[in-house]
């Protein structure tokens, strides 16, 4: 079963401005995926058109199977939405904001009652049920909105950039606890500046540029492929077939050119040596940028393949 299945989803807003270019995403339940891409990619317009707050100008959404324009109570009802700006009533109660939400999605005095203990509870902010959101710090808005988008019991949870600007235990802590709702079934999509965020918790990423998806596959990999280095040599005699290179996966890209990937594990003192041992007289090498790698860097500032510090990734 699919959590979320988005096909061919296009927005043109009125001004002629194309954010979303025919994307088509599939989340199956119980997946944790990170979506990712740099600011004007499509994030927002994409998880505004998801979450019925951003009319969709083609294509489908289904969540758990139901069509979001034919049965859209019951597909809204699947989905908990914690926004990227805090959006509470401040003079409101922190009990007060929960309970209010459930009302929203039918789930009865009572039952919102027992679900607001349990929601403010795990999110550690019982203790602060009777008090104004105004008077809640930076974390614990951003809990209390966590509690709020639970309270009618999603199966699928979207968070945009819910760690933004929140100190560092508080971060590890909500690592954990979106860990641990992922662990329990609830399918999770996530949008994070933090490659380390991603790598912490999800199992895949996809990656979205200029209104398509570019990238979608497990974390593990795409991690793998960022670690890589592509090579373009350029050799002195001409090569028909692909060169045996141990432990380097080569392909050939031209008469006298070979592109040669360097893992982890391998450094170029490697790839000489086997260079060497196949006959090979290398003229020139240059890296070959990559499409993930230059995104990255657009989206961090920093070398392509470089990792985060950890104060980057930690203030
Ligand atoms: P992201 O969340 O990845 O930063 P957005 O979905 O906000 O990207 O934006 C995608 C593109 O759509 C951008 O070019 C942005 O300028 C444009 N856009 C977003 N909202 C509107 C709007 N209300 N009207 C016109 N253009 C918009």
């Amino acid at each position: 079963m699919q959590a979320l299945a988005v096909h061919d989803l296009v927005k043109t807003y009125r001004n002629g401005n194309q954010a979303l270019k025919g994307v088509t995403l599939e989340v199956p339940e119980g997946d944790f995926v990170a979506l990712l891409g740099p600011n004007g990619a499509g994030k927002t317009t994409l998880i505004g058109i998801v979450t019925s707050m951003v009319n969709r100008t083609s294509g489908s959404v289904r969540v758990f199977g139901h069509d979001l324009l034919r049965e859209p109570d019951v597909a809204k009802a699947l989905i908990g939405v914690v926004p990227q700006e805090v959006n509470l009533n401040q003079f409101d109660t922190v009990h007060n904001i929960v309970t209010t939400a459930a009302g929203f999605y039918g789930v009865g005095p009572r039952a919102a009652r027992r679900r607001a203990q349990e929601c403010l509870e795990q999110l550690q902010l019982w203790d602060r049920r009777k008090d104004s959101a105004r008077n809640l710090s930076g974390g614990m808005k951003r809990r209390l909105m966590i509690a709020r988008a639970l309270m009618h019991r999603p199966r699928l949870l979207i968070l945009d950039e819910p760690t933004a600007g929140v100190d560092i235990e508080i971060r590890r802590s909500m690592w954990e606890f979106l860990a641990a709702l992922n662990e329990s079934g609830t399918t999770i999509i996530l949008t994070t500046h933090y490659l380390e965020e991603a790598e912490q918790l999800c199992r895949h990423v996809a990656i979205i540029d200029h209104g398509r998806i570019i990238e979608h596959d497990r974390m593990s990999r795409v991690l793998r492929r960022l670690k890589e280095q592509v090579l373009l040599l350029n050799l002195r005699d001409s090569v028909a077939q692909a060169p045996q290179l141990t432990g380097f996966p080569v392909r050939v890209t031209g008469e006298h050119e070979i592109e040669v990937v360097v893992g982890e594990g391998h450094d170029l003192n490697d790839l000489f040596a086997a260079l060497e041992q196949a006959g090979l007289h290398v003229l020139s090498m240059r890296n070959r940028s990559n499409r993930l790698e230059e995104l990255f860097f657009r989206l961090t500032s920093r070398a392509p393949g470089a990792r985060p510090t950890a104060a980057e990734v930690m203030p």
